[in-house]
This record gives structure tokens, C-alpha cells and sequence, in this order.
């Protein structure tokens, strides 16, 4: 209930606009979110690969009406990646790309041609790139533009959500050799028609297509917070013997660090996913749907500075 709630205030330019003004943002954005600018990014980035960490980067912004926000985009990330070669960041930080930040909703083609500009110059800047998954209604497009891709640059990753039905099925679809597949529960609100409802149903269905992917020949990106699935994934990679190597654990930036050192001093990949841009308020609000300690953290920053 109080999910729905959130997630609807988070499309709701008044309720944004509140947000983005109140003087307490600030402190509660810096924790989840690395900066607003390239250089806040590449600052965050050193800090997490200096501690042994992989990153992917995400410039935010997403549901872009113009063709002109959608090259402005492409045109970050292509400075994003030059400037990550630079700095030596490669292979360890790659990014992360949403198609709606890139015109997916109004011009396909345009999202595509602007994927493929990304993924060239992530070619050349020794990394790669991986598509978010958004709703349920780009999930279509988004594999479609994803195996258009992959014909050129295979290591492009994939995101599948455990919350929909469908997801199974496409898990099995993406385990051939290299295919890079991030595995998340999925942060949108959806039909029950599409979705899994209760979390006990989504946390079943993780672990379901946890089992087809770390059962397969592909790279299984392990996304999650949650200690039992993090436990379960420990627990396949010595059953199916993918060794360290094999797959990788990712999580947020600001959530449980302790635990992305933990397990990068077992010897674990751990990529951490870094935000950062001026567009922070629907990523920051679905952080917030997902945890009520997160609501806390956020009240307690209100009350402090009222
Ligand atoms: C790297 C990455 C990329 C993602 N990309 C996408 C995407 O492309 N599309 C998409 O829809 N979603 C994406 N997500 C979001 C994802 O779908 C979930 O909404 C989000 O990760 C929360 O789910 P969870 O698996 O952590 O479990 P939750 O059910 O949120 O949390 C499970 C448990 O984890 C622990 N936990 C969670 N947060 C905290 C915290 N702050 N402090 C301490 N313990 C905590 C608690 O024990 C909690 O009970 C991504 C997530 C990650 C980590």
C-alpha cells in the first residue's frame, strides 16, 4: 500500500516539485545518489574501484519526450565513457542505460541508434554497457534492441525483472555462452496481471530463475540486498562450480556497504550501481517504495532541519 503510494507520488510533478525544493533533500539524495556532475561521478568511482569494487554507472534521467534530450543523453554518456577511459576506470566501471532516457517511447529506432553510439564508444573505451529494465511495457522493446546489439557487441548486458510472470521464460532465452544477465526483483509498480503481487511470490520466482541463469552458460549479475537470495547465490555458484569468476553480486550505491566489502573480501565480484545527474527524483523515490527504513532515514533528515 504504502509502495503504491510512493511510487505514484513519484510520478507526480507536484509532489516533485515539493521534494526537489525542500531543504532537506540534499543529505538524503547525497546517500543514494554519487553527484550531479561527470566529475562527482568519476570521484565516486575511484573511491569504489580503490576498494576493490566494479561499478556501473547510470546518468539519470529517464521517459524523455524530445529528440533533442535523447542525443543530449547519448551525448553524456559518450563523455562519461571517454573521460572513464581516461582515468584508467575501465574495464572495473562500466554503465548502465535506461531506452526511455534515449526516446524508446517515442522513436525506437532513435533509442536504438543512440544504444549503439553508447556501446561503441564503451567498445572503445575497454567496457560495456548494460540496458535497465524499466515497466512492463518496454520489456518487449528492450529485448528486441538488446539482441540488435549483442549482434555487434555481445557483452552487452541484459536486465530481467523476478517480479514478472514472463521472466522465467526469458531467463532461458538469454543463458547461451557470455550472454551478461542482471538479475533483479524489479522496482515498478505492476498489474497483477503481469506481476507477482506478494513478496514471498517475487522472492520464489528469484530464485527460480537464479537457478536457470547459474545453471546455464552465461554471466549471471547476482542484483540484490537481500541476505537470503545473496546466501542462495553463494550456495548455486559452489553447486553449479562457477568458481569467483563465474558471476557477480551488484547492489546500490548507499545500501549495505558493509555487506559489498564483506563479500568482496571473500573474493566475490561486486559491482556497485552509482547514479548520479540532476534528474535523481524517480530513482531516488522508487529507493524510498522499497524500504520503509529508507522512509525513516528520510523523515529523520526532515525533522532535523525543521
Ligand atoms: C545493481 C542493481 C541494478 C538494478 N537495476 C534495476 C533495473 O534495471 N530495473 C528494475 O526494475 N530494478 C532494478 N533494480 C532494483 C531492484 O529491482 C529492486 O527494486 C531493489 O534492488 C530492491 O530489491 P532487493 O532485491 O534488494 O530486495 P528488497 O526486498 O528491497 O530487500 C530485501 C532485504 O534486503 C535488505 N535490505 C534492503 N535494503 C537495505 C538497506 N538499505 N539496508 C539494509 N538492508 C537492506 C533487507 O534485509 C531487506 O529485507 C536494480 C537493483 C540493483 C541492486
Amino acid at each position: 500500500m504504502l509502495r503504491s503510494v510512493i511510487l505514484a507520488a513519484s510520478r507526480s510533478s507536484r509532489v516533485e516539485r515539493l521534494v526537489a525544493t525542500a531543504p532537506f533533500s540534499r543529505d538524503v539524495v547525497r546517500r543514494f545518489v554519487a553527484g550531479t556532475k561527470i566529475t562527482d561521478a568519476l570521484r565516486a568511482t575511484r573511491e569504489l574501484v580503490d576498494d576493490g569494487l566494479a561499478v556501473t554507472l547510470d546518468n539519470l534521467g529517464e521517459d524523455t519526450v524530445t529528440g533533442e534530450q535523447a542525443t543530449a543523453t547519448r551525448d553524456e554518456y559518450l563523455a562519461l565513457l571517454r573521460m572513464l577511459g581516461e582515468a584508467g576506470l575501465t574495464p572495473a566501471a562500466e554503465v548502465s542505460v535506461k531506452l526511455s532516457a534515449l526516446g524508446q517511447s517515442f522513436d525506437e529506432q532513435l533509442a536504438h541508434d543512440n544504444a549503439r553510439a553508447i556501446c561503441a564508444a564503451a567498445e572503445a573505451a575497454g567496457t560495456t554497457v548494460t540496458l535497465d529494465m524499466e515497466d512492463h511495457t518496454t520489456t518487449d522493446s528492450t529485448l528486441d534492441i538488446l539482441a540488435k546489439l549483442r549482434k555487434d557487441f555481445p557483452s552487452t548486458g541484459a536486465v530481467l525483472q523476478a517480479y514478472l510472470r514472463r521472466t522465467e521464460s526469458d531467463c532461458r532465452d538469454l543463458t547461451s555462452a557470455g550472454s551478461r544477465v542482471r538479475l533483479c526483483k524489479g522496482a515498478y509498480s505492476e498489474p497483477e496481471s503481469v506481476a507477482y503481487e506478494s513478496a514471498r511470490e517475487v522472492d520464489k520466482s528469484y530464485v527460480r530463475c537464479l537457478n536457470i541463469l547459474m545453471s546455464g552458460d552465461g554471466y549471471p549479475m547476482l542484483a540484490t540486498h537481500d541476505p537470503r537470495l545473496i546466501a542462495i547465490g553463494e550456495d548455486r555458484a559452489r553447486w553449479f562450480d562457477r568458481g569467483h569468476a563465474g558471476f557477480e553480486f551488484q547492489m546500490l550505491y548507499g545500501i549495505r556497504p558493509e555487506e559489498q566489502a564483506r563479500l568482496v573480501g571473500e573474493g566475490y565480484t561486486v559491482r556497485t550501481y552509482v547514479p548520479y545527474g540532476d534528474d535523481w527524483y524517480g530513482y531516488l523515490m522508487r529507493r524510498l517504495a522499497e524500504r520503509p527504513a529508507n522512509l525513516a532515514f528520510f523523515a529523520r533528515a526532515l525533522a532535523s532541519k525543521s
